[in-house]
């Protein structure tokens, strides 16, 4: 097994731990004397270790575990599948709030896609965080300059719980490519997919995804050369007229010095959200809806995919109703 691999298991191993060792309720101190309340924990679910929503679920939770004797509460995280992953674990009550893209929620919420049928009615949103592009990464040996190369190569479009896989559908879709079909589609997970590219077991991936990240990073840091396609054109136009939820978006080259190409990147992109459930308590998403945009520069600092966030843009993009604990904050100071 790779030594990548291996952190990346060990990684998941001591996580697990982690919040294994903290499913009990603990009595917090308290300073005067009355009976200690049980201090609370939630999990938000996030990403693969090398995506942007596994340091998101550690910004946020650092914003709010400063301020733990406060509120009684202890936010922990967990590495997940995705965005399908999340919702599904928020509804069933394993994580009490996931990071979701933004048209995750929205299919969620209305029940399409994945939740065809199924309308998620329990599903509230929090506020948005970074926007995500729909991200396509070749090695230069395999021949892929446009999106129609991607015919007859082996392709990793995501594991059935992530966000990309519908995303790199809906694209193949618009070109009019058949994924059963016309290339050889992997399911791997998000952290597999940069030493995959490096061992050749694929020729390219789609990640939905804020920039920087460290699947990029490594990816393009290989002996074998990498570089971006770009995802444009008539097709992707319709698509995003199509489907409300996606706009144009483009990644920065100068994020990743190794990569081969000369130019910034053209693609269609989403946000990433915090959501939760209706079940969860005011109480609890205040506190955190509080944190992050009390301590919001501060939050900025920890990920340069935050940079140009504003603290407005973290009203767009949701689909499900706000919950009431984060609108009473939203109230409070006059956002809403
Ligand atoms: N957008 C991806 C998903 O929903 C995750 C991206 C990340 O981990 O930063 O599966």
């Amino acid at each position: 097994m790779k030594r990548s691999m291996h952190l990346v298991l060990l990684l998941c191993l001591v996580l697990v731990l982690t919040i294994s060792g903290c499913s009990k309720p603990e009595q917090a101190a308290s300073s005067d004397g009355a009976a200690p309340a049980a201090r609370q924990f939630v999990t938000i679910g996030t990403g693969g270790v090398t995506g942007v929503y596994y340091p998101t679920g550690g910004a946020i939770s650092k914003m709010v575990n400063n301020q733990s004797d406060t509120y009684n509460l202890k936010v922990t995280v967990e590495s997940t599948g995705g965005s399908v992953y999340n919702v599904n674990g928020i509804m069933s009550g394993d994580l009490e709030f996931g990071i979701v893209q933004s048209d995750r929620q929205y299919q969620a919420y209305y029940g399409t896609d994945e939740w065809e049928g199924k309308p998620q009615e329990g599903l509230r949103a929090v506020f948005s965080i970074h926007p995500e592009s729909i991200s396509l990464l070749a090695a230069d040996d395999a021949q892929i300059e446009t999106f129609t190369d991607l015919i007859g190569k082996v392709v990793n479009i995501g594991n059935p719980g992530s966000g990309q896989r519908g995303n790199a559908i809906d694209a193949f879709s618009a070109f009019g490519i058949d994924v059963d079909n016309d290339i050889n589609a992997q399911g791997l997970q998000a952290a597999e997919s940069a030493s995959a590219l490096q061992d050749g077991q694929i020729d390219a991936y789609f990640y939905t995804v804020g920039h920087p990240n460290g699947s990029f990073k490594e990816a393009t840091a290989g002996a074998r050369k990498a570089h971006f396609v770009d995802i444009t054109g008539p097709a992707v136009d319709a698509l995003i007229e199509k489907l409300p939820f996606y706009a144009n978006s483009v990644i920065a080259i100068k994020d990743y010095p190794n990569a081969s190409n000369t130019q910034d990147v053209k693609t269609f992109g989403v946000k990433a959200t915090l959501c939760t459930s209706a079940a969860v308590s005011d109480e609890i998403v205040y506190a955190i809806t509080r944190e992050v945009f009390e301590n919001f520069e501060e939050f900025k600092t920890l990920h340069p995919a935050y940079a140009n966030l504003q603290k407005e843009d973290l009203l767009a993009g949701l689909s499900a109703p706000i919950h009431d604990g984060a609108m009473k904050y939203y109230q409070e100071v006059g956002l809403k």
